[in-house]
């Protein structure tokens, strides 16, 4: 397993994350498997990750 994310996944992640926020929702997939994206924060947390556990994965933290 890789969790190297490339540029271009990296930017499909970004336009979920933009996606939840603004409609509460993801209807983007997966870039690398095709399987739902699934938003979740904790705190100042924010996680996008692919609801197989194995695929991609990106946490970030907020302000
Ligand atoms: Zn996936």
């Amino acid at each position: 397993m890789t969790n190297q994310i490339t540029v271009n996944e990296y930017d499909i992640l970004n336009k979920a994350v933009a996606e939840y926020i603004k409609n509460g929702q993801i209807t983007l997939k997966c870039p690398r498997c095709g399987d739902n994206l699934i938003y979740e924060s904790f705190g100042s947390v924010e996680i996008i990750h692919c609801a197989n556990p194995t695929c991609i994965k990106s946490v970030r933290r907020g302000i």
